[in-house]
């Protein structure tokens, strides 16, 4: 079997790494745009059901994973500047996309995978001239804007739309301690940061505000730099000094994009390029390397004793029909997710703090009140003591979403 994967990203590295070490005879090839050392963003966020998940996989990549990553026990959620602790029991980490993606092409390179760095393809017919136009299953990791995709969007069947919050991720050399969500209002606009530590020298941060407080503040009009000057004045609390960081930080509004099927012909697609999860969910990595597990496992089952070795494409339909479930639970949350922050100045307003991170903690529809007793003791005792889960009680019954 001959494969040609276009992107080395986490998702196309990941399953490149499972299909040659289950397969060495197989041809396994990487093509990248970028040189090995460029990437963009700082840290990711890894959560630990994902990290079990890639431990399962293969205990060499985790084992590596693991080393270099920063893990933090507590999340501050400060909203109308009270800042309330919330202690997880997850044991999932963040490390530097640079790292993840330097341990992903060392073992890629190990495992004997064939990765072509500052090789950029426009459609898959490129493939042709490197050699790989022969391959028997073309897969598209090559994220939120890929050409594999973009040349068989009717048969992918690709929708796409644009939220309308603004958003970029920007790192900064303060090493915060925990983890948080800071939603704060300024001069009449409502802003939010997501930041958390991710090695030793730094922090993601991530920041966002909400399209009416973009036009209020005439950030339409701004420079680069001059959004990022306001958003260092807004958290210049938390960044004590410190600059924001920029690495290609765009100002952009989350594409979200479904494809109705995964595969054409021999083009399958996985991670961003098939689906993108908003980040507020905090699962993009993880997603992307799920979908890798599973079609990495797709390719290389064997066929059951007396029955016919089943055909590439066979594989590929497979692969649909075992990832689809679980994927559309994950991109319901995203989905409830995003459509939550679209709405982040009315919440901003309308809870008190414990009120708003009851909703926020439950706008997934993926946690209960009995999961959050559970998961998360300490907690639920300050929202009884507060009143908010009778409080919250009405809001459903009254048809509010949260
Ligand atoms: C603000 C923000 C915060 C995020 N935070 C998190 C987080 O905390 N945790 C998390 O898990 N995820 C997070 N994500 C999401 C995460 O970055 C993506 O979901 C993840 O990178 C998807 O992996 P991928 O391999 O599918 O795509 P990508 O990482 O985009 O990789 C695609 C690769 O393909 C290459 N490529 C593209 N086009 C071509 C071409 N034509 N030819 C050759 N190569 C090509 C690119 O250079 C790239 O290396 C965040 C995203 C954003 C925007």
């Amino acid at each position: 079997m001959k494969i040609a994967i276009v992107g080395g990203g986490p998702s196309g590295l990941y399953l490149a790494i499972l299909v040659k070490k289950r397969q060495p005879s197989w041809s396994v090839s990487v093509v990248e745009q970028n040189v090995a050392d460029s990437t963009f963003g700082f840290g990711v966020v890894l959560a630990d059901s994902g990290l079990a998940r890639i431990q399962a996989a293969d205990p060499q990549v985790y084992e590596k994973l693991i080393e270099k990553m920063t893990f933090t026990g507590c999340q501050t959620i400060n909203v109308k500047e009270q800042p309330i602790d919330i202690n997880h029991p997850a044991k999932g980490g963040a490390i530097a996309r640079i790292d993840l993606l330097h341990v992903l092409q060392e073992t890629a390179v190990e495992a004997g995978v064939d990765v072509r760095f500052s090789q950029r393809i426009s459609h898959p017919r490129d493939l042709g001239p490197l050699g790989l136009g022969d391959a028997d299953v073309v897969v598209g990791a090559d994220g939120v804007n890929s050409v594999v995709r973009a040349a068989h969007e009717e048969g992918f069947g690709t929708t796409r739309s644009l939220l309308t919050n603004h958003f970029a991720w920007f790192g900064t050399r303060k090493v915060f301690e925990k983890s948080a969500l800071v939603f704060r209002t300024h001069e009449g606009g409502s802003f939010v940061a997501h930041y958390y530590p991710y090695c030793a020298t730094g922090s993601t941060f991530v920041t966002e505000c909400d399209h009416a407080t973009w036009l209020k503040l005439g950030m339409q009009a701004m420079t680069d730099d001059q959004r990022q000057q306001l958003f260092e004045q807004v958290f210049a609390p938390e960044l004590d000094g410190e600059k924001l960081i920029s690495n290609n930080s765009n100002w952009r509004q989350f594409p979200v994009t479904r494809n109705r099927h995964w595969t054409v012909g021999n083009c399958v697609l996985i991670g961003d390029a098939q689906t993108s999860a908003h980040f507020s969910i905090g699962s993009g990595t993880r997603i992307a390397m799920e979908d890798s597990i599973a079609l990495a496992e797709a390719l290389t089952q064997e066929a059951a004793p007396g029955t016919a070795e089943p055909t590439a494409l066979q594989r590929l339909a497979n692969f649909a029909l075992k990832r689809g479930p679980d994927k559309d639970k994950l991109l319901t949350a995203s989905r409830k997710s995003y459509l939550w922050y679209e709405n982040i100045g009315e919440w901003m307003q309308r809870y008190s703090p414990f009120e708003f991170i009851h909703a926020f903690m439950t706008r997934t529809g993926r946690m209960s009140n009995d999961r959050l007793a559970h998961q998360y003791p300490e907690l639920f005792a300050q929202f009884e003591q507060a009143g908010v889960l009778n409080q919250t009680a009405q809001h459903e019954e009254s048809g509010h979403p949260a």
